[in-house]
C-alpha cells in the first residue's frame, strides 16, 4: 500500500518482540521504515517477513555508537534495549549506555531532521511502587545501585535527556512508559513471566515462581501497546509529560501460572524460588492519561490474549526454539551473584 503522505519512520530496536510488531504495522500503513538493531536480544526471524515489503530497509547497528542515515527522517521511535530481567542484568553497563547514549543519538536524529521523536520507557521507572495504581506523576521508589538499576535508572536518564531536549526545544518527544507487554514473538528464552510459564508448560518443565507468587503485574497485549505507541507518536500536540501505557487488569503471578496451566495440557509442576532482589511487589497503571489525552484503551483482555500467545508458542517450540529456564536461571544467579 502506498500513500501520499508516507513517512520515513526509523525504528531503533525494530528487531525486537515490540519492534517487529510496530515496524509491521507501520508498513500495513503504508510508511517506509528503517529497522535499526544491533540483534542483541532481538531476532532475524521477527524481521525477515517485513523484508518483503519494499518500503523496509534493515540496519544493523549499535544505537549507542554514531549513525549516518542520508534518508530524512519524520518519525523515530526509540526501543533500543534489552528489557528482560535477565537480558538486561547480562550485561548491566552495556544496558545503561545504550539507553543513555542510544536515547541521546536518537534524540539527536530527531533534531537534525525535525523529527518527532517518541521514547519507550517503562514502568520499571516506578521501582518498587510505593503507591497504588502508578499515576505518571508519581516520582518512583528506584533502588540506584540494585541489580534492577542498570535498567530503571538508564530509563529514568533516558527520560531526563528527553525532557532536557523539548525544553530546550531541541525536538519534539513523547514519552510512554509501557507496562508489562506479551504476545506472539517473545524469545522463547526471554526469561519474562508470560514466556517463562508458556514454554515451560509446553515442555513439560517446571514451572518457576519466584517468592510465593503473591507479587502482581498488569499485562497488556502486543497489539494494544503498539496501537497506544501510534496513537501517542501521532497525537497533534506532545503531551507535556510521560504517558503510560498498558493494561490496567491486575494479576498475582501464581494466578497467571494457572491460567497457563488450564490453556496448556502439562504435567508441569509449580516449583517455588526466590524472589530476586527489588522484584516489585504490586503494579498496575492508571491510564487516565492515555484514555484522556489519546483515547486510548487496550481492549485485548488475559483471556483473550493469553490463547493466541500459547498458540504462538506451541507453533515456535516445534521447531528449533531455544530453551527459556537455563537463560533465565544463569541469568538471575549472575545477576544474585
Ligand atoms: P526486546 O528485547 O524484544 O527488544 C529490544 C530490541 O532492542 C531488540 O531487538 C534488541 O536487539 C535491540 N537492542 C538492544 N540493545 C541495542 C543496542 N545497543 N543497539 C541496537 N539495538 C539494541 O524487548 P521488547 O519487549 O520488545 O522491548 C522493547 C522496548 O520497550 C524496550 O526499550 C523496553 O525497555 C521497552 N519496554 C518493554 C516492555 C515489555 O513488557 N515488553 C515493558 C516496558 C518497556
Ligand atoms: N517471575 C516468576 N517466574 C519467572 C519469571 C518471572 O515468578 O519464571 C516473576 C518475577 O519475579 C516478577 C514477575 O514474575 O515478580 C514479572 O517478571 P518479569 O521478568 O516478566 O517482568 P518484571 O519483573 O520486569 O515486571
Amino acid at each position: 500500500m502506498h500513500r501520499d503522505d508516507a513517512m520515513t519512520i526509523l525504528v531503533a530496536g525494530g528487531a525486537g518482540f515490540v519492534g517487529s510488531h510496530l515496524c509491521e504495522t507501520l508498513l500495513q500503513q503504508g510508511h517506509r521504515v528503517i529497522c535499526l538493531d544491533s540483534f542483541l536480544t532481538g531476532r532475524e526471524e521477527n524481521v525477515l517477513p517485513l523484508c518483503g515489503f519494499r518500503d523496509f530497509r534493515l540496519l544493523r547497528h549499535d544505537v549507542a555508537q554514531p549513525v549516518v542515515l542520508s534518508e530524512r527522517l519524520d518519525r523515530v521511535y526509540n526501543l533500543a534495549s534489552p528489557a528482560s530481567p535477565p537480558h538486561y542484568q547480562a550485561d548491566p553497563i552495556h544496558t545503561m549506555m545504550t539507553n543513555v547514549n542510544g536515547t541521546l543519538r536518537m534524540l539527536e536524529l530527531a533534531e537534525r531532521d525535525g523529527a518527532r521523536m517518541l521514547q519507550t520507557s517503562t514502568s520499571e521507572v516506578y521501582g518498587d511502587p510505593e503507591v497504588h495504581p502508578q499515576q505518571e506523576d508519581y516520582v518512583g521508589h528506584v533502588n540506584c545501585t540494585g541489580s534492577r538499576a542498570c535498567y530503571d535508572e538508564g530509563k529514568r536518564a533516558a527520560e531526563a535527556l528527553c525532557y532536557d531536549f523539548v525544553r530546550a526545544g531541541r525536538a519534539d518527544v513523547r514519552v510512554a512508559r509501557i507496562f508489562n507487554t506479551y504476545g506472539p514473538r517473545m524469545r522463547p528464552d526471554d526469561g519474562r513471566i508470560v514466556s517463562n510459564m508458556i514454554v515451560q508448560a509446553l515442555r513439560g518443565q517446571p514451572m518457576t515462581v519466584y517468592g510465593d507468587g503473591s507479587q502482581t503485574r498488569s499485562f497488556c497485549f502486543v497489539s494494544d501497546l503498539v496501537a497506544g505507541l501510534i496513537a501517542l507518536m501521532e497525537a497533534g500536540r506532545a503531551p507535556a509529560t510521560p504517558v503510560n501505557l498498558g493494561n490496567p487488569e491486575e494479576f498475582e503471578i501464581r494466578e497467571l501460572a494457572q491460567m497457563v496451566r488450564a490453556m496448556v495440557p502439562t504435567t508441569s509442576p509449580l516449583v517455588f524460588g526466590p524472589l530476586p532482589e527489588d522484584d516489585p511487589k504490586r503494579r498496575r497503571p492508571d491510564i487516565a492519561r492515555a484514555r484522556e489525552l489519546l483515547g486510548w484503551q487496550p481492549t485485548v483482555t488475559l483471556s483473550e490474549g493469553l490463547p493466541q500467545t500459547v498458540a504462538w508458542f506451541t507453533a515456535e517450540i516445534g521447531g528449533a526454539a531455544g530453551l527459556a529456564t537455563g537463560t533465565t536461571d544463569e541469568g538471575r544467579s549472575r545477576a544474585d551473584a
